[in-house]
Order: C-alpha cells, then structure tokens, then sequence
C-alpha cells in the first residue's frame, strides 16, 4: 500500500463475462457445490468465539487457527480495527448468536503502517469530500492491539468482556504472538 488515495490500477481487467477474476472464483464455487453437503448447521458458532482481524490476504484464518467451518464469526477490515462497525457485529455474535470470546489478530507489516490520515485529505483534494470515517493507521501494531482490546472492554453493548485477547500474526513465520493488553 502507498500514501496515495489512487487504487491501484488494473486496467487490463476483462469485462464481467469473460475470464475475470469473478469468473474464475464463481466457476470454482460450482466446484465447490458439488461435492458440497449440508452441515445442517445453525447459524451460532461452534466454539462460541468472534475473531476480528485485517483483511490481509496473506492471513488464512481458518487455517491459522485450526478452525473448522462453523466454528467462529469472523470479522474483518483494513487492520482489524475495532470500528463502531465491527462492534455492531460483535454486539449481534454476542446478543443474538451466542459468542462469549473475542480473538483480536493484527500482524506484521500491515498496510495500515505505511498510512497516516493524510489519506483522507488526499482523498478530499481529489474527490470534493472528505471521508466521515477515520483511517485508523498506526506505527505501533503491539499498541494498536492494546487500544482494539480496551475498545472491546469498555464497550456498553457488549454483553461478555473477560476473554478478550489479542495478538499480532507474523506474516512470515505463521505464528501468533500475544499482547499484553496491561504493558
Ligand atoms: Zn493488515
């Protein structure tokens, strides 16, 4: 990711209908469906867990953390901040579909690092208005994770807050390491 508010280009992008990258993944999907059988599964977790974390490609969370389909709710966004967004989902896991435990997982080198608010203006200069929301970039990924724990704690809608715990996923390893929300 760049400082600039410009997406990155793909210009030689076929259109819907040919071999798009669409394509690709909805031909896989009726793979998918046909070796597919119903779990016969509610919609409330297994393992009574929600876990935020960036969006990162390169974090398979299923994988990472030995889950199974149905296990947990998964939500994600650009660092896995904890938005008003994301506390509206977790406030319906928690109030409506049963979690008790939140997993918070930032990791290194997250694009968000190589951010800072200037985003916004960059986008303001170029478009004609200024985005409501915050880019919530950070230098501190250990910190970030602290204050996305103390936001979950503090937060009145949610309804279970002692097993909150957060962590940075190494990229490179494929290893958790957990952060101390008190240090
Ligand atoms: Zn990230």
């Amino acid at each position: 990711m760049t400082t600039s508010a410009h997406l990155p280009g793909h210009s030689s992008s076929p259109a819907a209908g040919g071999d798009s990258v669409t394509e690709r993944l909805v031909d896989a999907n009726r793979h998918y469906a046909e070796s597919f059988t119903d779990p016969g599964m509610d919609a409330r977790p297994v393992l009574r867990v929600a876990v935020v974390a960036c969006m990162d490609a390169r974090l398979d969370l299923h994988a990472a953390l030995g889950l199974e389909l149905g296990d947990c709710h998964t939500i994600r966004n650009a660092g896995g901040v904890v938005t008003d967004d994301v506390i509206r989902s977790l406030t319906i896991s928690q109030r409506a579909l049963g979690t008790r435990s939140v997993i918070l997982i930032h990791h290194t080198g997250c694009g968000l690092e190589s951010l800072t608010e200037d985003f916004r203006h960059e986008l303001e200069d170029e478009v004609g208005q200024r985005p409501a929301w915050a880019v919530e970039a950070f230098r501190d990924v250990d910190q970030d994770v602290r204050q996305s724990m103390q936001r979950v704690r503090t937060n009145p809608f949610l309804l279970h807050k002692d097993d909150v715990r957060g962590f940075v996923f190494d990229v490179h390893t494929g290893l958790l390491r957990e952060i101390d929300p008190a240090s």
